[in-house]
């Protein structure tokens, strides 16, 4: 049996869910979207939320509502999925990118300071920073947000493995150091919806954007509408371009069952991730760095391999793993080492701690439905590797 390093876990109550909404009258642009968008709000202690097709989606419709464009330039973290970059060039704008702490691998608020400093006297400072939550922990948001008033960038916060973790004891999505926070749905995230995401916001101007970006830039509110003779039907008006990025009732009912299971979740991922901490510690690994002013979500745990006292590779123990059935996996490859990325102009070794942290990580598996007897597998076949 394989161990995939991330898995969802759906229940009877889930099923019930969506099936509800199938005999239901509405599939889509029903009550559920809104329902779920006010628990997700709720949950994360914000005014408002913008549920959309995923967080690809949601990066976008962000950055749209901040008003990115053509000249603008975004900076956001190498060691991510790669979609934290690609919002910036859907809209045209440029993207660079700040490399990682070594101990959280979270994007660096000191080394993000020092190439502000360099960017203001060079003119070309960003105009939207996008920290990403890295593994369920969180940025240094209290630094990062000093520094965006300072330099006066926007923030975006990727918070797609972080539904359910705190920074300062606020709940990540609470927005406090930024303008928008963006959750992803996906399979293998905090929780589910199939495909899914979410924007959430304190500003009522950048939410009320985002729902028109959402669906096609068109109203039909009469106040929103230009007037138009009285003898012609203008039941909506497209005011703006926008874009088809609604969530579905289906996703949405799911979304909402899934929620009332968060905190069973993240229980369940800290449990596991204490048990990984207590028996790999005397392994020639390095585990996960923690900052004290968070509670990690555990979307990831990741060990990097301690190369001054093993002989063994990283290439090596990850194929060791994989042939023995457990589906370590890489979080993440250097976005800029993307070959898409490499034909922009960047190349290997632009951000020295992210490589090195490339050439050493391995994401263990965790998820919440994970069994004793399946992580003592995992530690057992992973100290035999690392004892041979
Ligand atoms: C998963 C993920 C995304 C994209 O989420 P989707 O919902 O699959 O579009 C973006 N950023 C990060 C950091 C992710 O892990």
């Amino acid at each position: 049996m394989l161990i995939p390093y991330g898995r969802q876990d759906i229940s009877e109550q889930d099923i019930e869910a969506v099936v509800d909404v199938l005999q239901s009258d509405f599939l889509t642009q029903g009550e559920l979207v809104p329902k779920f968008e006010a628990a997700i709000a709720n949950y994360c202690h914000v005014n408002h939320a913008v549920a959309v097709t995923n967080a690809t989606s949601a990066l976008h419709m962000a950055c749209l509502a901040l008003d990115l464009g053509p000249g603008d330039t975004v900076w956001t973290s190498p060691i991510t999925f790669v979609a934290s970059a690609n919002c910036a060039l859907f809209c045209g704008a440029n993207i660079d990118f700040v490399d990682i702490d070594p101990v959280t691998y979270n994007l660096c608020a000191e080394t993000l300071s020092r190439k502000l400093e360099q960017a203001e006297r060079s003119g070309n400072l960003p105009a939207i920073v996008i920290p990403v939550h890295f593994g369920g922990q969180s940025c240094d948001m209290a630094k990062i947000g000093e520094l965006s008033k300072r330099y006066g960038f926007k923030v975006i916060e990727d918070a797609s493995h972080a539904l359910g973790g705190t920074f300062q004891d606020q709940p990540i999505g609470s927005s406090a150091y930024s303008d928008i926070t963006v959750f992803s749905f996906h399979p293998v995230k905090m929780i589910t919806t199939g495909e899914g995401g979410i924007a959430v916001t304190q500003d009522i101007e950048l939410a009320h954007r985002m729902q028109s970006i959402r669906s096609h830039g068109i109203t039909n509110i009469e106040s929103e509408m230009l007037a138009r003779p009285g003898n012609e039907i203008w039941n909506y008006q497209q005011i703006q371009l926008g874009y088809n990025f609604r969530m579905t009732d289906i996703q949405a009912a799911l979304g909402l069952s899934q929620l009332t299971r968060l905190d069973d979740f993240v229980r369940n991922r800290r449990r596991i991730a204490d048990r990984y901490d207590e028996e790999l510690k005397s392994l020639p690994l390095h585990l996960p760095g923690k900052n004290l002013a968070c509670e990690s979500s555990y979307h990831l745990y990741v060990v990097r391999l301690d190369v001054n006292n093993t002989t063994k590779s990283q290439s090596e123990v990850f194929k060791a793993m994989r042939q023995n059935g457990v589906m370590v996996n890489l979080h993440y490859i250097p976005v800029y080492r993307q070959p898409y990325y490499e034909n922009l102009g960047f190349s290997s070794g632009y951000c020295p701690e992210a490589e090195s942290y490339f050439q050493e990580a391995l994401t263990l598996p965790i998820y919440p439905s994970m069994t004793d007897i399946q992580q003592s597998r995992i530690v057992s076949i992973l100290t035999d590797i690392l004892s041979n």
